[in-house]
């Protein structure tokens, strides 16, 4: 159809099929441009700051990817047969037209569609529209917080137990896991393979009697073995659950990393920081650190692991951190300590995350502009707020089926 109608003179408005194409290729001429951009010629953050931008862009893309996908589905239903859109395209499911078209392996395909079914609207057996399953993770979608990754392991965690708890307990785990994914509630977002661990033992919590250990994986943990080896080291061999690797693993990264042993810097290393060489000696240097009774006292105030929101190393493998330095006179006492794991001490050290507290009193550490650039269309509301009024009372209470 022509846009334009001489006779009349009026402009037609340009159809929903004219607005998608016009739409979709002026973005590829956009990110074809990224070309012109050499990451070598970048400062750090220009770079970091960049790659996270590029990051908003593929989640964006992702989110509208799922929702073509739902849409081809719903196009290719079996009934219609021979009619169906994929079958039409000599495809025998959605999944392979989509793998058609895009050039993806079957296995990404596959993923794009279970999140697919879980996030986009839906059709009742007696063809009334339905809203999508997780409604939350379908907004976070579209708004392009998040991606295929973590819409994945939120919808392949919680879809199993739906059925099996009240709605406002799935309600307040999906919006928390988003939450903790996105760094809605102004702490830093958790990686998608953390956000899995807190998923599946969200499952455990909510259902107890429901998640049971697949038999796959009691066999496995069957086999966790330790072998005194002749040379007096020990080999260990084996898988653990998912609910203790989430227990061993931040054991294993604070205790095993060669970054983890109690480190200074050295003269040159301060130098290229522009800090002053060490004027204490090695044993001096020691003494200044905080006594097992300072240690203590910090943990019962700050809490069990480092300070760092997103950190589980435990505090007994943390170092006790002069908030103020030491350099500029700080004092060795708990008023001026907080527990950091050697990472996040580090980091501190070398002034790329600053040290600050908040209102409360309470040790906060602040990463750099480009470390949180999720872009948000609307902040999420931390479930348990004193203003959340709980669940709408206008709502399906149901469970979710
Ligand atoms: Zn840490």
């Amino acid at each position: 159809m022509q846009s334009t109608s001489a006779a009349s003179g009026v402009e037609t408005p340009e159809g929903p099929d004219a607005v998608a194409a016009r739409i979709a290729e002026n973005a590829l001429s956009a990110v074809a441009e990224l070309a012109s951009i050499n990451p070598a010629q970048l400062s750090a953050n220009a770079l970091l700051t960049y790659v996270g931008v590029l990051g908003n862009i593929a989640r964006l893309v992702e989110g509208r990817q799922i929702g073509n996908v739902g849409d081809i589905a719903r196009r290719s239903d079996t009934d219609a047969g021979f009619e169906g859109l994929a079958a039409r395209h000599g495809s025998s499911s959605p999944t392979g037209l989509f793998e058609k078209i895009t050039g993806v392996k079957n296995s990404t395909a596959h993923r794009y569609s279970k999140v697919a079914e879980q996030t986009t609207p839906r059709v009742s057996d007696t063809g009334l529209p339905l809203d999508p399953m997780f409604t939350q993770t379908a907004d976070a979608l579209a708004e392009g917080t998040i991606g295929l990754d973590v819409a994945e392991v939120i919808t392949s965690a919680l879809a199993p137990v739906l059925s099996r708890v009240a709605p406002e307990q799935a309600d307040w785990a999906e919006n928390t896991l988003l939450g903790n994914a996105t760094g809605a509630y102004g702490e830093i977002p958790v990686t998608a393979d953390a956000l899995r661990q807190q998923a599946r033992m969200f499952c455990v919590a909510l259902d107890p009697d429901g998640v049971e250990p697949t038999a796959e994986e009691l066999h496995q943990a069957r086999a966790l073995l330790f072998r005194h080896q002749d040379d007096g080291s020990m080999r260990i061999t084996g898988t653990l659950s998912p609910e203790q690797a989430a227990q061993v693993t931040p054991v294993f990264d604070a205790f095993m990393s060669k970054r983890t042993s109690p480190k200074f810097m050295e003269t040159e290393e301060l130098a290229a920081h522009g800090e002053e060489p060490e004027a204490r000696s090695k044993q001096q240097e020691r003494a200044d650190v905080f006594t097992p009774k300072q240690r203590l006292a910090l943990i019962a105030r700050d809490g069990g692991t480092c300070v760092a929101a997103d950190c589980d190393i435990p505090a007994w493998l943390c170092e006790a951190h002069h908030v103020h330095g030491w350099a500029k006179d700080g004092k060795t006492d708990t008023t001026n300590g907080v527990m950091l794991c050697w990472w996040h001490h580090r980091l501190v050290e070398r002034g790329e995350w600053s040290l600050t507290r908040d209102n409360t009193g309470q040790p906060r550490l602040v990463p750099p502009d480009w470390y949180v650039n999720r872009r948000y269309l609307g902040r999420r509301r931390k479930p348990g707020d004193d203003n959340d009024t709980g669940p709408d009372p206008g709502r399906d209470t149901r469970p979710r089926t």
